[in-house]
C-alpha cells in the first residue's frame, strides 16, 4: 500500500495494539495529522481526546496508553532523543504525561512507527516486540515479578537481539504503585505521573524495539553541520560545560548556598551536610558520564559502589539532583552511598524517585509530629535522618507490603487514610509530589506547578533564574520570542505570567520535537533559529518558527481541555500552603513566602493570556484559532 505521508522524519505509521484481543493494526494518518500534532504529547493527547479517555478508571481497561517519540527523534540531530508517554494518570486523575530520553524513542522510529497506542487489558502478562515494522505480542510470564535488569536481559535473549531497546515497568508497576515509572535501558525514565502503573494494569510488562532502518531526512548534511556546531558550542558554553562535568547534582551546592535546598520535607531551605551529597562527593563514585542517543552533551552520571559491605550496580545509572534532594536533604540523610543505593533500588523496582522520596519525607514529618507512631510503621523510627528506614521502605512501597503499602498510592491518598491533620504536611499539586525547586525564589516555577496539566512539573516551562539579569545568556536567546527584559526571580508581575506562558509553548514544542531542554534555550547552546533549521532539514516543510510555536500552544491548550474533561477545576490549580510562608534556614536568607493574593491574581492573568476564561476553560475562539474546532464541536471544553 502506498504511504499517504509526504514529509521525511516520520515513518507515517502508528501502531495500535488491542491488548485484550491480542491484535495489532497500523494506521497511516497522513501528513495533515503530523503537521498539526507532530509527535510526543501532540500525538499522545490527540488520541486521549479523540477517544474520550477522560472519566475512565486510570487503572482499568478503558485507559489508553500512548508512546510517541518526537518529530526529530531518531535523526542525527543533536539532543533530540526523547519520547512522551500519555494516559490518564492514576496519581492525579488528570493528564498523565511524562518524557524520557535514552535510546528507546529513536529505536521505535527506526523500527517503523511514530507512536504506539495501547488499549485494553491482557488476561496474562505480555510484552510487545516490535522489529522492523512487525509487531508481536508475547507472553511475559517468565519475566513478571523480576527486577528490571533481569527482565531486560531475558527479553533481549528471547528476541535474540542484544541491541533491542526495552521500555518496561518493574515490580512497582506490576503492583500498581501510583508513582511507578517506565524505564528504558535501565537508566532513563518516564518517571512522573505513575504511567508505569497504567502499563501494570494492562499487564504489559515491556515494549521491546529494534529497527535497522535510518529515519529518512531531507538534508542530512545540514543536520551534520548543526550537530558539529552544537558539539563545539557545548565545549565552551558555561552552562553546558557544568552539566557535562557535574551533571544536575551541581544544583545541590547552588541551592543550599541560596538557602533553598528542600530539607526535612521542605521545612527548611538549608541542609548543613549538603556538601556530603553534592556533585563533588558524587564524583568519588562516578565511573563514567552517560548520555542519550545522538547527544554530544552527555550529562548523565553513572555511579558504582563496590565495597565489601555495600554494592551499587552501574547499570542503573546514577542519581540526578532531584533524587539526591528527595532521599537526601529532604529526608535529612547525608549518606551518599546509601542514596546511590536508594536510586538503584528504585530503578530496579521501577518507582519514581521524586514521589518516593517525597512520600517518605511526608511520612517522616507525620511521625515526628506524633500522627504516626511505631505501632503504625511496623516498628520503624521514621525520623528525619534515620538511614535505616530508607531501603526497607522503598521495597515495601514497590511490593505494597507492610507500612509501605500505605505510601504506595502517593502522599495525598496516604494523608486521606492517616487523617489527624496530616494533610498539613503534604507538598503536592493535583496529587503529584513537588520536585526540588522552590517557588518562593522562582515564582514562575509556582505558576508552572499549578497550571501544568500533570501536577507539579518542573519541565512545564522555563526556569526563572536563567533569564534573571540583563546579561543572562538565556535572556539574549529568548529575545526572538519578544521577551527583552530580565525576569526577576521573585517578581509576581504580568511579565512573569507572560514569560511562563511563552516558556510553556516553547517547552511543549521541545516535547513535540523530542528535544532535551538541556541542549536548547534557555539551558543550552542551540538557538531557536537552529531549531527551525533542524525541522526544515528533517522534514523539508516550508515552515516558520511562528508555526512551530503555534504547535506548542496547540498542545498546551489540548492538555487543558483534557484536564477540564477529567473534572479538574481552578481549585485544583493550587500550591501547598507552605509556599506562602517564609523559608526557614540556618541563617536568615530573607526568602519571604509568596503573597497569596498576588499569586492567585497572576494565575488568573495566565489563564487570560492563554485564551482561557476565568474558570480556566479555553475560549471557543482560541480553539478555532488553533485549528482545534473539533474539540469545541465535540463536547465540554
Ligand atoms: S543533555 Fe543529558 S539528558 Fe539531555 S539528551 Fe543529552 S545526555 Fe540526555
Amino acid at each position: 500500500m502506498e504511504s499517504k505521508l509526504i514529509a521525511k522524519g516520520f515513518t507515517g505509521k502508528i501502531l495500535h495494539v488491542d491488548i485484550t484481543k491480542g491484535t495489532t493494526m497500523v494506521e497511516e494518518p497522513g501528513e495533515a495529522f503530523y503537521r498539526m500534532y507532530m509527535g510526543g504529547p501532540g500525538i499522545g493527547i490527540y488520541y486521549l481526546l479523540h477517544e474520550k479517555v477522560q472519566r475512565v478508571d486510570p487503572l482499568g481497561p478503558d485507559n489508553v496508553l500512548v508512546f510517541a517519540p518526537g518529530l526529530l527523534t531518531g535523526t542525527q540531530s543533536p539532543c533530540v532523543p526523547r519520547f512522551t508517554v500519555c494516559a490518564r494518570s492514576p496519581l492525579t486523575g488528570a493528564l498523565g504525561k511524562s518524557e524520557a530520553g535514552g535510546y528507546w524513542g529513536p529505536q521505535l522510529k527506526r523500527a517503523g512507527f511514530d507512536a504506539v497506542v495501547v488499549r485494553g487489558q491482557a488476561s496474562y502478562p505480555v510484552y510487545l516486540w516490535i522489529k522492523n515494522g512487525i509487531a508481536e505480542i508475547r507472553s511475559a510470564e517468565r519475566i513478571w515479578t523480576e527486577e528490571t535488569g533481569v527482565a531486560q536481559d531475558r527479553i533481549r535473549a528471547e528476541v535474540k537481539e542484544s541491541r533491542a531497546q526495552i521500555a518496561q515497568i518493574g515490580p512497582g508497576g506490576e503492583n500498581l504503585v501510583r508513582f511507578a515509572c517506565i524505564t528504558n535501558d535501565l537508566s532513563h525514565f518516564n518517571g512522573r505521573n505513575g504511567l508505569g502503573a497504567v502499563m501494570g494494569s494492562k499487564k504489559l510488562r515491556a515494549i521491546a524495539t529494534y529497527g535497522s532502518t535510518q529515519v529518512p531526512v531531507v538534508d542530512g548534511l545540514k543536520i551534520k553541520e548543526i550537530f558539529r556546531w552544537s558539539s563545539d558550542q557545548f565545549k565552551t558554553n558555561p552552562l553546558t560545560q557544568t552539566l557535562h562535568n557535574l551533571g544536575t547534582p551541581a544544583g545541590i551546592a547552588t541551592n543550599n548556598a541560596l538557602g533553598v535546598l528542600p530539607t526535612n520535607n521542605w521545612q527548611r531551605g538549608f541542609f548543613p551536610q549538603a556538601s556530603e551529597i553534592g556533585a563533588d562527593k558524587l564524583a568519588g563514585y562516578l565511573i563514567s558520564k552517560g548520555g542519550c542517543f545522538a547527544c554530544p552533551l552527555r550529562c548523565k552520571r553513572v555511579v558504582s559502589v563496590n565495597e565489601p559491605d555495600f554494592q551499587v550496580d552501574s547499570r542503573y545509572g546514577g542519581p540526578e539532583y532531584e533524587t539526591l534532594v528527595m532521599f537526601g536533604s529532604n529526608c535529612g540523610i547525608f549518606n551518599l552511598r546509601l542514596i546511590c543505593k536508594a536510586n538503584e533500588l528504585c530503578n530496579r523496582l521501577g518507582i519514581d524517585t521524586i514521589s518516593a522520596g517525597m512520600t517518605i519525607s511526608f511520612a517522616m514529618q507525620c511521625f515526628e509530629n506524633g500522627i504516626l507512631t511505631i505501632k503504625d510503621t511496623d516498628g520503624m523510627e521514621l525520623r528525619f535522618g534515620n538511614e535505616k528506614v530508607l531501603l526497607p521502605l522503598i521495597e515495601q512501597i514497590a511490593y505494597r507490603r507492610g507500612f509501605g503499602a500505605l505510601l504506595s498510592d502517593g502522599s495525598r491518598i496516604a494523608a486521606e487514610k492517616i487523617g489527624n491533620g496530616s494533610e498539613a504536611f503534604l507538598m503536592e499539586v493535583k496529587g503529584q509530589e513537588v520536585p526540588g525547586h522552590d517557588p518562593r525564589v522562582k515564582t514562575g516555577m509556582g505558576i508552572q506547578y499549578v497550571v501544568a496539566p500533570n501536577g507539579a512539573d518542573h519541565w512545564f516551562s522555563q526556569h526563572d533564574p536563567f533569564f534573571a539579569s540583563a546579561d543572562s545568556p538565556g535572556l539574549r536567546e529568548i529575545a526572538p520570542l519578544g521577551i527583552f527584559s530580565p525576569i526577576k526571580d521573585v517578581d509576581l508581575d504580568t511579565d512573569k505570567a507572560r514569560f511562563v506562558l511563552y516558556g510553556a509553548f516553547l517547552t511543549f514544542l521541545y516535547d513535540l520535537l523530542g528535544a532535551c531542554v538541556f541542549g536548547f534555550v534557555g539551558r543550552g547552546a542551540i538557538p531557536l533559529s537552529l531549531v527551525l533549521d533542524l525541522v526544515v532539514a528533517v522534514t523539508g516543510w516550508n515552515t516558520s518558527f511562528w508555526e512551530l510555536m503555534k504547535a506548542g500552544e496547540r498542545v498546551h491548550t489540548m492538555a487543558r481541555v483534557y484536564n477540564n474533561r477529567c473534572g479538574m477545576e481552578t481549585k485544583d490549580d493550587k500550591l501547598p500552603d507552605r509556599y506562602f510562608s517564609s523559608i526557614q534556614g540556618e541563617s536568615d536568607y530573607g526568602h519571604e513566602g509568596l503573597n497569596r493574593e498576588a499569586f492567585t491574581t497572576l494565575v488568573r492573568k495566565y489563564y487570560a493570556m492563554a485564551g482561557w476564561d476565568i474558570d480556566g476553560k479555553p475560549l471557543k475562539g482560541k480553539l478555532y484559532e488553533l485549528g482545534l474546532g473539533w474539540l469545541s464541536d465535540d463536547g465540554d471544553i
